[in-house]
């Protein structure tokens, strides 16, 4: 019997249901709503939107998340299906009719014939069949525990805590430098690990007096804000004290400009590479509560940083994520326990539309698995494959934190479509390469 056990019917269990029971598989999906509620959640349907009602930008031209759309829907994904049905005017974004989306993906679910739905709390690993753990990031407490069980308490976080990520081609490095503190590490490609930003006394005492005039988001209700001294916003590390980021995480020690050696700079920014392919760089130690558009605004104070363009802003929220690129293969199996996968935002993913897409591959490579069939991942050249390989292994494990689909995933383009192109033909590049691979991906599995 080729049974496949999914628990959650969020964004991304529910389009994993749907994608297996299209492939012939019997799907029991496992519910804790309505029985057992989360804090954001405030119905019992499958897919519902807990905040936002936006899948964001529908433009599979110049934009990520937009490619991601069109690559779940040319695998005739329920999500997507759902969310076109319901759209809402709303410009460029693809913006949905809440209620109307959930009780469609409920209802199509529950009529498909290998679909059966369990309401019900799981609160262990099952050792036994088949299974996809797509729970979220307000995975219950009591699960929660048992996957710390499993996978070691360093390896499950409950909180985000996301600082900026810029990208690298963005940085003007006529003032930034490259070196790590002290100049530690063996080879050259670890000393290749570090940005630096240099600032005088002045660009320091305006840099904080900005962020502390900021304006800032509050946690949810029920969000508590239980936040560690290891992963302090820097707005709250600068209301403890003027000198509390001098002496933190923008200490100048051990760096030498490498453009004026002679001149000892007042404080430092330390951007750290945030991805194998040196595309995407994190400001280290500046996770924050402030709103994306302030972030822009005292982000770009920072000398070297003036034309900086961000792949993602900071952001701390209730987020329960496992350490990915250590615990999962390339098939999204958790390594010590082949028999279960992780699907959505708990595998370090951010996001709607990440989460379903996420939610599709697991679905798909599921179904092949238990029909005897093998199957990868799409390759990396594609939204869903970047998205995949990032977490899986592209990203860094130790400062591993939950990430967007962006461009700065994707290897950068070579020959006719690369060059020294202006940024519109490059994303146009991106997403024709990304279309032409996917579909390659699709026609081999069928
Ligand atoms: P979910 O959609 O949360 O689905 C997980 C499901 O698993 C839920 O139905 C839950 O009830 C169920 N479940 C949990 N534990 C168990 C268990 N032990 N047994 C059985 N069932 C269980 N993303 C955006 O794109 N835009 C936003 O505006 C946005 N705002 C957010 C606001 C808040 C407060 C939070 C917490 C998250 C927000 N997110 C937002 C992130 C968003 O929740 C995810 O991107 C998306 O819902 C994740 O999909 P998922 O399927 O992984 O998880």
């Amino acid at each position: 019997e080729k049974t496949l056990h999914i628990v959650g019917g969020g964004m991304a269990g529910s389009e994993a249901a749907w994608q297996a029971a299209n492939l012939g598989i019997k799907v029991v999906l496992h519910e804790m709503r309505p029985e057992v509620g989360t804090f954001a959640h405030q119905t019992g349907n499958f897919g519902e939107m807990v905040c936002s009602n936006s899948f964001r930008s529908d433009d599979d031209e110049q934009n990520a998340v937009g490619l991601l759309h069109w690559e779940m829907r040319a695998a005739n994904g329920l999500v997507m299906s759902a969310a076109d049905r319901y759209k809402l005017p709303a410009g460029g974004a693809l913006a949905v009719d809440r209620d109307a989306f959930a009780d469609h993906i409920t209802a199509t679910l529950k009529a498909h014939p290998n679909v059966s739905v369990d309401y019900g709390e799981i609160t262990d690993l099952p050792s036994e069949g088949m299974w996809i753990f797509a729970t979220g990031p307000l995975t219950s407490p009591a699960l929660g525990e048992a996957i710390a069980k499993e996978t070691g308490t360093d390896r499950l976080a409950f909180f985000d805590a996301i600082a900026p990520i810029v990208y690298a081609d963005s940085i003007n490095m006529n003032i930034a430098w490259m070196q790590s503190r002290y100049d530690k590490g063996e080879t050259e490609e670890e000393q290749k690990a570090y940005l630096n930003c240099p600032m005088t006394k002045d660009h320091y005492e305006a840099f904080i007096d900005a962020l502390l005039a900021a304006d800032k988001t509050e946690f949810h209700e029920g969000e508590t804000a239980g936040y560690f001294d290891g992963c302090l916003p820097i707005e709250v590390m600068a209301e403890r004290g003027r000198e509390t980021l001098r002496h933190g995480p923008m200490k100048p020690i051990g760096l030498t400009n490498a453009h004026k050696p002679e001149e000892k700079a007042y404080a430092v920014v330390q951007l750290r590479r945030d991805n194998a392919l040196g595309t995407l760089y994190n400001i280290v130690g500046f996770q924050t509560k402030m709103k994306y558009s302030a972030q822009t605004e005292v982000f770009k104070m920072i000398p070297g940083l003036e034309n900086a363009s961000f792949a993602r802003l900071g952001g701390i929220h209730r987020n329960t994520f496992l350490n990915s690129p250590t615990l999962l293969d390339d098939q999204m199996r958790l390594k010590s326990r082949p028999n279960i996968r992780f699907a959505g935002q708990v595998t370090g993913v951010e996001g709607y539309v990440e989460s379903a897409a996420m939610g599709l591959l697991a679905g798909r490579l599921a179904a092949a698995e238990l029909s005897g069939v093998e199957m990868g991942p799409p390759p990396r050249t594609t939204a869903m494959g970047a998205l995949i390989h990032h977490i899986t292994g592209g990203a860094e494990a130790k400062t591993f934190q939950p990430m967007n689909v962006n461009f700065g995933l994707f290897p950068p383009l070579d020959g006719i479509r690369g060059g020294r192109k202006g940024r519109k033909e490059r994303y146009k590049g991106y997403t024709d390469r990304a279309k032409e691979d996917y579909n390659q991906w699709l026609i081999g599995q069928s």
